[in-house]
């Protein structure tokens, strides 16, 4: 391919003989000679580590392989604790299929590891067959209850969360995200941010843990910039199931921001306290979306005064005490945030598409029809190409922040100047995040392409006329946010390289095998976090040969 570069630099016969003795591996372990498999595969492991070095990926999978076959033969399941009996009912999901299918995925897990290397070598014509839905670990969601209260005049949310999640170590810290605390002041740092985000006045937002209760007991926990850790008291420990209690107290920013308000209307994101995907303290950037959770479930009862609307997906009017406060109560399932709109003199006009009712949230200039229109067709885009929309609502908000247009979880925010100059693409853009952020996570802080160069990508496809290209020319798309110090400088390399990076990778298999690719994405990782590594071994599944590992290396450091 034209845009194959170095290829002599790469080790050609080490991977053919890692190949041939994958394959041996492969066939021992079909017939059921086990020492014999775990024998050769532990000669593979040593020769990858000779050649590449420990932390190369083949090393990494050859290391897997001896694993998988060393539990299969001491009789261990690859599952471990993900196979634990479960007992919460809601978010279970999968687990008894998986249990009946323990056999299957011993065997698929050998066979789709082993494939990782196996038929490295330009083989992209027979690509390993793989099931349309790999069984996975499964593990139970995190839950919340959300109890919230809001007071316009200080702009301050006082809530109560309770959170059910899995935790099996008491050594170990439960950490917490505040990605609210992203709009302290402190935390806006480059001058392009500052001048668009106060282009209005400005006021800072933030969150402050108040108490943190475990099996009702007040323990101590520690709240340090974005994050929140709490150990759990030993005593009351059992490994599995565990509640926290937190109570807080969030401000709302005020501004120009994608977390902001103006005199009409208040959008929020990610405000509340929410277990870490990685037990990390997200690092503050000022451009790209640093956030990410656990898909989750939320059940939420939330005041307002009685001039306000409230926006959450689900989530109805439940009391309304005349002339003093409204309530409303409402469960929302597998997102990865609760956004939230509140507003008073905004206008409302609904479409139904399909299963969904499209809620467009509107000021003056709003342009109505164009925007639902637009909006349906992106939906049904998605849905078609990609795979189900699961919830019965999207809402779409329009206000006046600088960014054209911000993804949250079944909802939206387009900006008035989007509207009035790209109102097609970013709500194309924006509703694709739902398929990719919402319903499949992935690495935002590390591997943006995963979402915003793929979506990029798909927008082309089904909004101009342009063929995908193999590109002759790829930067490299290993870079962390942190890299970036502008929008342009993060947009030239996530979104507009990132689709090439697609385009390339469309080219190579063709339209046929990458809308399987896609399909298989979703289906596979329908509600899952899934890491780069994850995304690259779940590629070579559909092709596999000098180029895409070429392809591939521009994801690498
Ligand atoms: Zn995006």
């Amino acid at each position: 391919m034209e845009w194959v570069k170095g290829v002599s630099s790469i080790n050609w016969d080490t991977i053919q003989k890692l190949s041939d003795l994958d394959q041996k591996v492969a066939d021992l372990h079909r017939q059921g000679r086990c020492a014999e498999a775990v024998e050769i595969a532990q000669q593979a492991l040593n020769l990858a580590s000779r050649t590449f070095g420990p932390d190369h990926r083949y090393t990494q999978t050859a290391q897997k392989n001896l694993l998988l076959l060393h539990k299969v033969k001491t009789g261990q399941s690859p599952g471990g604790q993900a196979l634990k009996k479960k007992t919460r009912k809601k978010n279970n999901f999968r687990v008894s299929a998986l249990i009946k299918l323990l056999p299957v995925i011993l065997c698929l897990s050998i066979i789709s590891t082993l494939g990782l290397i196996t038929g490295m070598v330009d083989k992209s014509e027979t690509a390993a067959a793989v099931p349309a839905e790999l069984p996975r670990e499964e593990k139970n969601l995190p839950y919340y209850i959300v109890q919230a209260d809001f007071y316009p005049q200080s702009r301050v949310i006082e809530g109560k969360e309770e959170v059910t999640f899995e935790h099996f170590d008491p050594g170990e810290e439960v950490v917490f995200n505040l990605y609210l605390n992203n709009y302290n002041d402190r935390s806006l740092q480059s001058s392009e941010m500052r001048k668009y985000a106060r282009a209005r006045g400005r006021e800072p937002g933030y969150i402050n843990v108040q108490n943190v209760y475990y099996q009702g007991k007040q323990i101590p926990y520690e709240q340090t910039g974005k994050i929140l850790k709490v150990k759990l008291n030993e005593l009351l420990f059992s490994p599995g199931e565990q509640t926290l209690t937190i109570d807080f107290k969030a401000k709302m920013p005020f501004g120009a921001d994608r977390v902001g308000g103006n005199e009409k209307g208040m959008w929020l994101g990610n405000w509340l306290p929410t277990i870490s995907v990685d037990g990390k303290e997200s690092v503050s950037t000022d451009v790209g979306d640093p956030f990410v959770n656990f898909s989750s479930t939320y059940e939420v009862s939330f005041s307002v005064p009685y001039d306000y609307n409230l926006v959450i997906s689900n989530t109805n009017l439940a009391e309304d005490k005349h002339g003093k406060r409204k309530t409303y109560r409402g469960q929302l399932e597998q997102v990865r945030d609760l956004p939230v709109f509140l507003n008073r003199d905004y206008n409302l006009k609904t479409i139904q598409s399909g299963k969904t009712a499209i809620n467009y949230y509107y000021d003056n200039d709003g342009k109505p029809t164009e925007v639902l229109a637009a909006a349906n067709e992106a939906l049904e885009y998605f849905r078609k190409n990609v795979g189900e929309y699961p919830w019965k609502q999207l809402n779409v908000v329009q206000n006046d922040m600088y960014l054209s247009g911000m993804e949250y979880s079944t909802l939206i925010l387009i900006s008035n100047q989007a509207i009035k100059n790209n109102l097609k693409k970013t709500l194309f853009h924006e509703i694709g995040h739902q398929w990719f952020y919402n319903i499949i996570g992935s690495d935002q802080y590390n591997a943006p392409y995963m979402d915003e160069g793929l979506i990029e990508f798909i927008g082309m496809k089904a909004l101009t006329d342009k063929t995908p290209q193999s590109w002759s020319h790829l930067t490299g798309l290993n870079k962390s946010l942190e890299e970036f110090d502008s929008w342009e400088q993060y947009r030239t390399i996530h979104y507009r390289q990132g689709q090439k990076w697609f385009e390339c990778l469309y080219s190579l298999m063709g339209q046929e095998r990458f809308d399987r690719f896609i399909q298989d994405y979703y289906k596979n990782f329908k509600y899952d976090y899934v890491t780069p590594g994850e995304f690259e071994a779940f590629l070579i599944n559909y092709i596999n040969n000098r180029s895409t590992q070429e392809l591939l290396s521009y994801l690498e450091n």
